[in-house]
């Protein structure tokens, strides 16, 4: 019998409750268990003959998922994973996520998602109004900082080279501290300038230090634009975007503002002082899909002037042609270097219009207040040094007369005894421990948990 081509694309209801059934259960851990690393070997044993010609039971495949897949991949929305960056999606923005999947929306055009796209920048707007940025400001969701950080600085190149009138053999410089994020030195070697590094005042990229090191420089005018740090990924520092605004107003250079994982700040009174100065920003990104729980992959991208954005992004081909017609009010895609994209903001929307921008500023400072009392806590104990004073949610500290290989252990051994899934970082050459805070469910009482390992 020849089986109906559109099989697949029937509703299917038992489908749908097994599904689902799965969901309301994931949606109901409480905590969400940190789970654990994989074994190569046995996950390819696992997955073996699965993608065959006729398919499988769809229960046997989750299953498959639920007990192999799923227990090898760490939760990062478990209040004990305090590595990296955490994720800790709301449950409003977990399940309109499903939403997005679910109606296959996108937000590429106006004239294909108008829908989708005014609830975008309307989060956009929010956000934009938080940093003080003027009304023209705007842009669009892209996937993550990396690809925010991408997009911004390809604009920043090429709105220097019209103003300076070089083509792409112009030497082009972009200054940065070390401490900067290493999605930002990759841009640099996609988009083929040169970083200008500033010496770092007390791990900060300030305004002075910057004019000075302008003012050494042989060739000051081929630098084009200067990336501000708002909350240094390993640190939490947050760059003196003030004083780093004026210089670049001074030497005509594009400010853009990298606040990935530190941009929620903005949202949090007792930290909104440090990013004076972010209205300057020409650009800035921020990661939902870090402080501002929404799920992956969700990053907020902001021009000041949208329309250099356009002018560098808009693809060009005849089958898009429609897309750019009178009374086109916002096409996302113009803004970034993808074309297709899903309305990945949605689910912080969503998110948003349901809890109120209150409780985001609740949850941000329940990260902010741990960071200081873990602070603290390490500070009253004996064996433990603080390496700096928090200034947003991360805290690097040392554990006296460890070694590399002693933190990586206590690491691993953590992780199996399912405390707390705490990776080690570098500090100044050094491996030292580090917590990043952001999962409004992490409790002192688990920071202790762990910190009583090491001693
Ligand atoms: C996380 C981070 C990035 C990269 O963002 P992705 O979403 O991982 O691509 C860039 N800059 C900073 C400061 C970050 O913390």
């Amino acid at each position: 019998m020849y089986a109906a081509p559109d099989r697949m694309h029937k509703p299917d209801n038992e489908l749908v409750d097994l599904v689902f059934d799965y969901m309301r259960e994931r949606l109901q851990y409480d905590p969400v268990p940190l789970d654990h690393p994989g074994d190569g070997a046995h996950l390819r044993e696992a997955l073996a003959g699965l993608l065959n010609d006729h398919g499988n039971n769809p229960a046997d495949v989750l299953k498959l998922y639920d007990h192999e897949l799923s227990r090898a991949v760490i939760s990062a929305d478990s209040p004990r994973y305090l590595s990296f960056i955490p994720c800790a999606p709301t449950k409003a923005a977990l399940l309109f996520d499903m939403v997005v999947s679910c109606a296959s929306l996108q937000g590429i055009s106006w004239l294909e998602a108008a829908g989708a796209i005014a609830a975008e920048n309307q989060v956009l707007r929010l956000i934009a109004d938080r940093a003080g940025l003027p009304a023209s400001a705007g842009g669009t969701f892209v996937s993550g900082g990396s690809a925010g950080n991408l997009s911004a600085l390809v604009v920043a190149r090429d709105t220097a080279r019209r103003r300076l009138g070089v083509g792409p053999e112009a030497r082009l410089r972009i200054a940065v501290a070390d401490q900067v994020h290493s999605s930002v030195k990759n841009t640099f070697n996609i988009i083929g300038v040169e970083p200008f590094l500033v010496p770092a005042v007390d791990r900060r990229l300030t305004g002075a230090a910057l004019r000075a090191a302008l003012a050494a420089d042989p060739h000051p005018e081929t630098v084009i634009a200067v990336v501000g740090t708002a909350g240094t990924t390993n640190e939490g520092i947050v760059d003196d975007l003030a004083g780093i605004a004026e210089v670049a107003r001074a030497h005509d250079l594009w400010f853009h503002v990298d606040g990935a994982y530190g941009g929620a700040g903005l949202f949090a009174p007792s930290v909104r002082h440090r990013y004076d100065g972010i209205e300057h920003a020409d650009s800035f990104v921020v990661d939902p899909h870090k402080w501002l729980f929404a799920p992956f992959d969700c990053a907020a991208l902001l021009y000041r002037e949208p329309r250099l954005a356009r002018a560098v992004h808009t693809q060009d081909a005849s089958y898009l042609d429609v897309l750019h017609t009178e009374g086109d009010e916002w096409n996302p895609t113009d803004y970034a270097y993808h074309l297709t994209r899903r309305a990945r903001g949605l689910p912080l929307w969503f998110s948003l219009a349901v809890h109120g921008v209150q409780a985001y500023t609740d949850a941000i400072e329940t990260g902010l207040r741990l960071a200081r009392d873990t602070a603290q806590l390490i500070r009253d104990t004996e064996h433990l040094e603080l390496l700096h004073d928090p200034q947003l949610s991360a805290v690097c500290f040392r554990r006296t007369g460890w070694t590399h290989d002693d933190y990586y252990r206590w690491s691993r051994q953590l992780l199996a005894d399912q405390i707390g899934f705490v990776t080690p970082t570098g500090w100044d050459g050094e491996t030292v421990a580090r917590f990043a805070f952001l999962h409004p469910g992490t409790t002192m009482e688990m920071v202790r948990e762990i910190l009583d390992t090491m001693a």
